[in-house]
């Protein structure tokens, strides 16, 4: 089994529903574990800003999955969120990023592992922080470190009864 680790996001239609139900569809993918959940947390939209905050998380599963059958099944579970992809960095009402296949490094067409935009955005390194605090990111260092480069003044952590 591969530790992996998905980052879930989405300003639509509930965002916070769709991310309840995202970790309950992963829960149940084959030849997979739902190991853990990170907290939820608000952020704000990259790109356009006319578009509702979002709400993201971190959730890490272990799979015997290889890593392109596992990206196909989590665009299917996006796809029952009837996520429609429109414009670069536009809504979404669900987006599954798969951020770490272990210590895998991945560089072909249709995926980039690590997530190449994941140490910019901090609404996924601090979630993945409270799961996962000593993990190394592949060619990158170390968790902690990378975070400390990081801001959270627009990231806020909800907490479970908010
Ligand atoms: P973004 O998440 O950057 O807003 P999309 O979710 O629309 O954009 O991008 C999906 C595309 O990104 C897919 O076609 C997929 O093949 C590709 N991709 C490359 N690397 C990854 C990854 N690590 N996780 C998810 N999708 C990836
Ligand atoms: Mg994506």
């Amino acid at each position: 089994m591969v530790p992996c680790f998905i980052g879930l996001g989405s300003n639509l239609e509930q965002p916070r529903q769709q991310l309840v139900r995202a970790f309950s569809e992963l829960a149940l993918l084959t030849s997979s574990k739902l190991i853990t959940k990170s907290s939820l947390y608000i952020s704000k939209p990259l790109g356009p800003q006319d578009q509702p905050d979002y709400i993201n998380a971190v959730a890490e599963l272990e799979t015997s999955l290889p890593a392109l059958t596992l990206l196909s099944s989590m665009q299917a579970i996006e796809s029952e969120h009837q996520r429609v992809r429109t414009e670069h960095w536009g809504p979404r009402t669900l987006d599954l990023d798969l951020l770490l296949y272990g210590q895998e490094t991945i560089s072909v067409e249709q995926l980039k592992v690590p997530h190449p935009e994941m140490v910019r955005r901090n609404f996924v390194l601090y979630p993945l922080f409270e799961i996962a605090p000593d993990l190394n990111i592949p060619g990158l260092g170390s968790l902690k470190n990378l975070l400390t480069k990081l801001d959270d003044s627009d990231l806020q952590k909800l907490e479970p009864d908010e």
